[in-house]
């Protein structure tokens, strides 16, 4: 078996192209901040802190900062706590660099409207190509590793410390589901590779932070094993309203962290939790499924995302049954 010459890092000439203007105007501003979506996941905290720490490690002479929405127990136990910023900062020219955002109403922190330039890096399907530099690609994994990709493309060989690669194996554990995805590629690996060699310690650094359960977690997976419905077609669903997750201790961004125990069942095509959230007045959906691409549904009930998953928002649970309908079609 003969390995090809070309780098298994390697991109097109329109994406180094971009690569070097976003290095551009990394040297040219000295305030940068960076955005990531809403209701953060792991890829979404793990690329947005990655990229910070390195780019205060290797630009200390810079203001970098970091907004958006906390999340309940990721970030306690793996990221710092977002910074609170005074609308007085964003009044100075600033760089925004947003990561793993689809849409313009997904990031979290509407001041970024406010940058004398925006770059959109992402490997979700490019629906609204907002920025000034966009870099999209679909084929990634993880944002982290679409990000750590382009370091690697830079210029200038800048450092990347333990943390910071400690940040985007976050980022690429989690979107790639521990490399067990059909998204994981030998270039995943390659980057992990990479973020390893910085001396990250896997189990205690990573895996025990983003995995650990509390012995509650088990009495919420055994109502949703209890609970759970089967579609006609093969749609496995559970649905968490406020009143349940009082009862179990969670709140609504926790209700999909179950939404995998359905993931390597025979004759279970998709799956979805649906969790109300009352504070937003809607049920949030997470839908995730075998084969079939799932994100044209979700895209129907104010959501999008991968093929195998997306996220979406019903209004009323009186719409689940069109959702499920709508899911039941595809198989
Ligand atoms: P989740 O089920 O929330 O983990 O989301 C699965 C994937 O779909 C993630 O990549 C999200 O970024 C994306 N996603 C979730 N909700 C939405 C939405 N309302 N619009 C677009 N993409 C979404």
């Amino acid at each position: 078996m003969f390995f090809k010459n070309k780098s298994i890092l390697s991109v097109s000439p329109a994406m180094a192209k971009a690569f070097q203007g976003i290095y551009k105007q990394i040297l040219k501003f000295d305030h940068i901040i960076v955005f990531r979506h809403k209701i953060p996941d792991f890829d979404a905290l793990g690329t947005q802190m990655g990229l910070v720490t390195w780019l205060q490690e290797n630009f200390p002479k810079k203001t970098i900062r970091y907004v958006g929405d906390d999340h309940v127990t990721f970030t306690p136990r793996l990221y710092p706590k977002m910074e609170v910023i005074d609308d007085a900062w964003f009044a100075e020219p600033f760089l925004a660099l947003i990561v793993d955002t689809a849409n313009k109403e997904r990031i979290s922190d509407a001041r970024y409207e406010k940058a004398a330039f925006k770059v959109k890096i992402d490997h979700h399907p490019n629906l609204e190509p907002y920025g000034d530099i966009v870099v999209v690609d679909t084929t990634f994994c993880a944002a982290s590793e679409l990000v750590v990709n382009m370091l690697h493309h830079f210029p200038k060989k800048h450092r990347l410390n333990a943390l910071s690669a400690k940040y985007f194996y976050t980022g690429i554990a989690g979107d790639s589901g521990r490399f067990l995805y059909s998204s994981t590629t030998g270039r995943t690996f390659e980057i992990a590779k990479m973020l390893l060699a910085t001396g990250i310690k896997l189990s205690k650094e990573v895996y025990t932070p983003m995995y650990q359960k509390q012995l509650d977690d088990l009495k919420v997976t055994a109502y949703i094993l209890n609970n759970f419905k089967v579609s006609p077609k093969g749609v496995a669903y559970y649905v968490l309203s406020d009143d349940i997750q009082k009862t179990l201790k969670i709140t609504a961004e926790r209700g999909k962290e179950n939404v995998n125990q359905f993931a390597n069942i025979e004759g279970i095509h998709a799956w979805c939790s649906i969790t109300e959230d009352p504070k937003d007045k809607v049920w949030r959906v997470s839908i995730r499924s075998k084969e079939k691409a799932i994100n044209g549904v979700a895209a129907q009930f104010e959501g999008g995302g991968h093929a195998q998953a997306s996220g979406a928002k019903l209004n009323s649970l009186l719409d689940l049954e069109k959702l499920i309908q709508a899911l039941d079609a595809l198989f």
